[in-house]
């Protein structure tokens, strides 16, 4: 790596840095407006309240699709997709409304999917590496996704 990428590489980091001092601060207040956790994050991304969703670089996952072929039934999953999904290894739920058997509609990247979610309701989105202490705490503590919220939501 040459000095110009270094330097750009380091700006970067100050400010993945900055935003995951905002999150791990609005975390610690009493009534802080922060979440984690793929599921508390995306109610929050679903109901528009979130201000900047705070993504892993490290995330090795991919959102799946399926669908029921008889009634109108959808079913969402996350599944790991380190080194590859195998979508013939996914566990595939029968229909809770008709017991068929459902069908993969589709795949995509969790932070493809996220990010998607966030832009849909105007949220920022930061992609945290992983190559500083606090970078890694969002991969390891807090699942690799979190947000700062623009108000203090239940989930
Ligand atoms: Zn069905």
């Amino acid at each position: 790596m040459d000095a110009a990428q270094d330097a750009l590489k380091g700006m970067d980091i100050v400010k993945e840095k900055a935003v995951m001092n905002r999150f791990l601060q609005e975390l610690v207040k009493e009534h802080g407006s922060a979440a984690y956790g793929e599921e508390s994050v995306r109610k929050n991304l679903e109901t528009g309240s979130v201000d900047t969703l705070l993504l892993s670089s490290h995330l090795r996952k991919s959102r799946i699709r399926m669908k029921c072929p008889n009634c109108t039934h959808h079913h969402e999953a996350t599944v790991t997709s380190e080194g590859g999904v195998d979508l013939k290894e996914i566990e595939i739920p029968n229909c809770p409304g008709c017991t068929t058997p459902m069908v993969i509609d589709g795949e995509t990247d969790i932070v493809e999917e996220l990010t998607q979610l966030a832009d849909k309701s105007g949220s920022k989105v930061a992609i945290i590496s992983d190559d500083f202490e606090e970078g890694a705490m969002l991969y390891n503590a807090f699942g690799g996704v979190a947000a700062i919220l623009r108000y203090r939501t239940g989930y």
